[in-house]
């Protein structure tokens, strides 16, 4: 039983085509570890949800890739909650950047930025675990940390981010890296060859970040 739908772009969150598949189960085979890290960055707010930010809009995903270009990502609408389980993860089966079109199996429909995962995901084979966060330390730090960026005129959840997503993966070599994307309010994404590796890259930009910080406040203080 497929749904097919055009979410309503007003709504400024889902902006894809959708076609997808209620299912109860999914394989999830990095489940423990990528969930694992998931937890991890909603305590320390980096995924989550908050009155004060974004309209009160959850924020930040987690995904993995299964075969070839499909990955696990974890479902819209649950950065509120502190611990995920397997129901909230849904199985992208396909996905075409260029039509903003997405194909999912699983109990809940994909984040709303899952085409800037699949874009990813097609843009280097050894991408294997893209982690998507909010942090405001990162995002405002992003040249001084040397961090890729895309342009602040493409707006999230568009082919334009996705193409722009993998310009930047490409110019970086495809293996791993951190972008923030500057016309997604504090948008980060973090891509490795594994789930390990994307998290404690993500973990050491951070505290990176926080040095920055000592460090300018040593010597202007
Ligand atoms: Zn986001």
């Amino acid at each position: 039983m497929g749904e097919h739908l055009c979410s309503d772009p007003q709504e400024g969150v889902i902006q894809y085509d959708l076609e997808y598949a209620d299912a109860h189960h999914i394989d999830c085979p990095h489940f423990a570890e990528l969930n694992g890290w998931r937890s991890y960055f909603y305590r320390l707010g980096l995924i989550g949800q908050d009155p004060r930010r974004y309209g009160g809009m959850g924020f930040g995903n987690v995904s993995h890739r299964t075969d070839n270009n499909a990955f696990v990502i974890s479902g819209t609408q649950t950065g509120h909650l502190p611990l995920l389980c397997r129901e909230h993860y849904v199985l992208v089966e396909d996905s075409d950047i260029n039509r903003n079109y997405l194909r999912a199996r699983g109990p809940l429909h994909p984040s709303s930025e899952a085409l800037t995962h699949a874009a990813l995901y097609q843009s280097s084979p050894d991408i294997h675990c893209v982690l998507h966060v909010h942090s405001p330390l990162l995002w405002q730090r992003a040249a001084a940390l040397q961090l890729a960026t895309t342009p602040p005129r493409v707006p999230y959840g568009t082919p334009a981010m996705a193409r722009a997503v993998a310009e930047q993966v490409r110019a970086a070599g495809g293996q791993e890296g951190i972008l923030a994307m500057l016309g997604h309010e504090d948008g980060v994404l973090c891509y490795a060859a594994d789930v390990e590796r994307a998290g404690t890259l993500l973990l050491e930009t951070v505290v990176d970040a926080h040095r920055l910080d000592e460090h300018y406040y040593t010597h202007h203080a």
